[in-house]
C-alpha cells in the first residue's frame, strides 16, 4: 500500500488521500477535494484513480467527486446512510465491508459516528496499519459534531473502536489542525511536556510532508484519549466545579468535546 497525503493549502486545511496498489497503480481517492492536485499527483505517479471514498457527507470532502469521475470514471464509496446526502454514490459501505484497490490494498470499514451519523472511517491491516479517519480524530483532537452529529456517539466511536487499534496504526485525518490542537492540549493539561515539545516543531512544519502521527503518539498528546489524567481532571474542575470527585471518561470527554466547541 502506497500513501500520498496531498495538502490543498485551502482555507479548511484539508488532507486528501490517494492509496494505490504498488502492482498494478489502480488508486482509491479519499475525499478528493482538490481535484486538480489529486489528478495531477496520479499522473505524476502513474496511477490510475479506479475508486473514490468519501468519509462523509460536508462538502468539503465531496466537492471534488465529480471532477475525478467525469476524468477517470472512478467508482463513488461512501456511508450507505449517507445516499441521499452525497450525489453519484455507487456502493454504500457498512462496517466490516472493504475496499480492495488493485491486488495489495485491503481497507476495512469502520462505522464511525459522531462527526456526522453517516462517517466511515478506513484501516489497513497488514506491516504498517493506518486509519482513515476523515473528521472523526485529528492529530491531537476530535471532530466536532456542530453539523449533524452527536457527542455521545463520538465518545463512544472513540472509545470502542479508536483506542482499540493496533498502537503502531499510523492516523491519516481530514484536516491539518495539529498545531492548534496541541494548543488545546496544553491549555488544558498545562504539564504534558510531550505537547509542548511538539507545538513549536508542527507550527512550523512544511504541511507539504505533514507529520504522521501514530496511536500510541496520540494517546500521549490528545486530550481526547487522556481522559483519566489527573491534570486534565484537575483543570476540568476549574471550568466545571459540579464535577464529580472521580468523573467517568464520558462526562471527561463530553466537557471537553463543550469547552473545544468555544476554545
Ligand atoms: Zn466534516
Ligand atoms: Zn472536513
Amino acid at each position: 500500500m502506497i500513501v500520498e497525503q496531498i495538502w490543498t493549502a485551502n482555507a479548511g486545511r484539508n488532507f486528501n488521500y490517494l492509496v494505490a496498489c504498488g502492482e498494478t497503480g489502480e488508486a482509491l481517492a479519499i475525499d478528493p477535494l482538490d481535484h486538480q492536485k489529486c489528478l495531477a499527483a496520479a499522473k505524476a505517479k502513474g496511477w490510475t484513480i479506479t475508486q473514490i471514498l468519501n468519509t462523509h457527507e460536508h462538502h468539503d470532502h465531496t466537492g471534488g467527486n465529480q471532477q475525478v469521475i467525469a476524468a477517470t470514471g472512478a467508482k463513488l464509496s461512501a456511508h450507505v446512510n449517507a445516499k441521499d446526502k452525497i450525489s453519484g454514490m455507487d456502493r454504500g459501505l457498512k462496517a466490516g465491508d472493504v475496499i480492495r484497490v488493485g491486488k495489495t490494498v485491503e481497507l476495512e470499514c469502520l462505522d464511525t459516528p459522531g462527526h456526522t451519523m453517516s462517517h466511515i472511517c478506513v484501516r489497513s491491516h497488514g506491516d504498517t496499519p493506518a486509519l482513515f479517519c476523515g473528521d472523526t480524530l485529528f492529530n491531537a483532537g476530535a471532530g466536532n459534531c456542530h453539523n449533524g452529529g452527536h457527542p455521545n456517539e463520538l465518545y463512544n466511536t472513540f472509545v470502542t473502536q479508536l483506542a482499540k487499534l493496533p498502537e503502531g496504526t499510523l492516523i491519516y485525518p481530514g484536516h491539518d489542525y495539529i498545531a492548534r490542537n496541541l494548543g488545546f492540549t496544553l491549555d488544558r493539561e498545562p504539564d504534558n511536556a510531550k505537547a509542548r515539545e511538539m507545538l513549536p516543531e508542527v507550527d512550523k512544519q512544511d504541511t507539504a510532508k505533514a507529520l504522521v502521527t501514530t496511536l500510541a503518539l496520540e494517546r500521549e498528546i490528545n486530550t481526547f484519549f487522556r481522559l483519566t489524567s489527573p491534570s486534565v481532571i484537575r483543570r476540568l474542575r476549574e471550568a466545571f466545579p459540579d464535577l464529580p470527585d472521580h468523573p467517568d471518561p464520558k462526562t471527561v470527554f463530553l466537557r471537553l468535546r463543550e469547552l473545544r466547541n468555544k476554545w
